[in-house]
C-alpha cells in the first residue's frame, strides 16, 4: 500500500465533540454498572437499567456447515433473512447511548449481509462500539478494507485447527489455504494503516483441536493480532447430542443455580425483530416479543423491561425452570456471576486470566488445560 492509499485508508481522527461525547457515555455507563449489578442482586425483574452489551443478528444465513454448530446441522428452523437496514438504525438510535458494545452477529455469517459496512459505519457515527465475529472465508481485500475503513471496533476470526485436515473436517465446505490467507492480509491491512480494530484470532477448544491449540497460539502470535481466543466450548445449552459430544471437559459439577445474568445484561435481537434471552435459544422457543412495534416503531427498552421478561426473570429467580427451554438443560448460565464494576458472560469465570506467551505478543485468554 502506498502512502498515499494509506492516508485514505486510515479511519480519521476523532473530533473534539466525538472525543469528548466519548468521555460523557463512558462515565454514564460506568455509573450505570453498580445500579445495573443491585437490580440483578435484589431481584429486581420490572425496572432493570439498559443492557451492558446488545447482540445483533445481521443475518442468520451462512456458508459453511461446521460441525459444532445448531445452523450447520441445520438445526436452526426459525425463518432466515437480513436484519432491515431502517430497524437496525432505530436500534441503535435508541440503544447507543446506554450500550457498550454491540456486535453485528448472533447466528450467520456477517458478512453475507449487503450492508454490513454502513452498519459498522452507522455505530461508529453514533458512538457505539461494533464487533463481528466471522468465519473469515468471504474476507476478501475488498472486504478486508471495508471494515476498517468504515470504524470496525473489533473482529473475531475463526479458525478451528492449524493443520487443514482439522480445520476442514471441522469447518465444513470452507477452506484451510483461503482463510488463512484472508486473515493474515486482513492483519496486515490493519497494520499498514495503523487502524485501531481490536483482531482476536479464535479457537474453539473442542476434542478436536485440543492437541493444536498450544501450536496454535505460537502460530498466530504476530503482529497486528492484540489476543488469541482459545474459546470455551459451549454445549448451546446441551440441545443436540451431536454437539455435546464434540465437548472436551465431560460431566461438570454445577454451583447452586443462580438466575442466569444474561436476562440483566445481555440483548439479543435476531434479525427479524425477535429477541430471544440467549443465543442458546436459537429456535426462540421461549419468545420475549419484538422490537418493532405494532405502529412499526422500533422500542427495545420497552421489550426488555416488559412483561414476557418480567416473567423469565421471576422464573429465574424462583428457580422454576423446568418447561423454560432451553434454559432447563442449560449448564452455561454457571459460566459467570457479575460483580459491582466487572460483567463478562462469553466463557467460563476461571478461563478469564490473560497470559502473554511473549513480552509483546497478544495476549491469549482460555489457556487452562493446555500448558503455556
Ligand atoms: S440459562 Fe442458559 S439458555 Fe437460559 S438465558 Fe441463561 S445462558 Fe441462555
Amino acid at each position: 500500500m502506498n502512502n498515499g492509499n494509506r492516508a485514505n485508508g486510515a479511519r480519521r481522527q476523532l473530533s473534539v465533540w466525538e472525543k469528548a461525547q466519548r468521555r460523557m457515555k463512558y462515565y454514564r455507563l460506568q455509573a450505570l454498572q453498580p445500579i445495573r449489578w443491585l437490580a440483578y442482586e435484589t431481584g429486581q425483574t420490572k425496572y432493570v437499567p439498559p443492557p451492558d452489551r446488545m447482540y445483533i443478528e445481521s443475518t442468520n444465513i451462512c456458508n459453511l456447515n461446521c460441525i459444532m454448530c445448531p445452523t450447520g446441522l441445520k438445526q436452526i428452523v426459525r425463518p432466515k433473512g437480513y436484519m432491515d437496514f431502517d430497524v437496525f438504525k432505530q436500534i441503535v438510535d435508541e440503544m447507543a447511548p446506554w450500550v457498550r458494545a454491540t456486535t453485528l452477529h448472533i447466528w450467520g455469517e456477517p458478512l453475507l449481509h449487503p450492508r454490513i459496512f454502513e452498519m459498522v459505519e452507522y455505530c461508529r457515527k453514533k458512538g457505539l462500539r461494533s464487533e463481528i465475529s466471522t468465519n473469515a472465508t468471504l474476507l476478501t481485500e475488498e472486504k478486508s478494507k471495508r471494515l476498517l475503513d468504515a470504524g470496525l471496533d473489533a473482529i473475531y476470526l475463526s479458525i478451528d485447527g492449524l493443520r487443514p485436515e482439522t480445520y476442514e473436517n471441522i469447518r465444513v465446505r470452507a477452506d484451510f489455504e483461503r482463510t488463512n490467507a484472508n486473515i493474515r492480509r486482513f492483519v496486515e491491512l490493519k497494520v499498514e494503516g495503523n487502524y485501531p480494530t481490536y483482531v482476536n484470532i479464535q479457537i474453539i477448544k473442542m476434542k478436536q483441536t485440543l492437541d493444536e491449540i498450544h501450536d496454535f497460539v505460537r502460530e498466530w502470535s504476530i503482529p497486528g493480532v492484540d489476543r488469541i481466543n482459545v474459546k470455551a466450548f459451549d454445549t448451546w445449552a446441551g440441545q443436540i447430542d451431536e454437539i455435546a459430544q464434540l465437548s472436551p471437559n465431560g460431566e461438570k459439577r454445577l454451583p447452586k443455580r443462580w438466575a442466569c445474568p444474561n436476562l440483566w445484561y445481555h440483548v439479543h435481537i435476531y434479525w427479524d425483530g425477535s429477541i430471544a434471552m440467549c443465543d442458546r435459544d436459537f429456535n426462540l422457543a421461549f419468545p420475549l416479543g419484538n422490537v418493532i412495534d405494532e405502529d412499526g416503531k422500533v422500542r427495545v427498552m420497552k421489550n426488555w423491561n416488559g412483561p414476557l421478561m418480567q416473567e423469565l426473570r421471576r422464573r429465574h429467580l424462583e428457580n422454576d425452570l423446568d418447561d423454560v427451554v432451553p434454559c432447563n438443560t442449560c449448564t452455561e448460565w454457571a459460566w459467570w456471576k457479575p460483580a459491582p464494576f466487572f460483567a463478562q458472560g462469553n466463557r467460563p469465570a476461571e478461563e478469564n486470566t490473560p497470559v502473554r506467551l511473549n513480552g509483546d505478543g497478544p495476549v491469549v485468554i482460555g489457556l487452562t488445560e493446555v500448558e503455556s
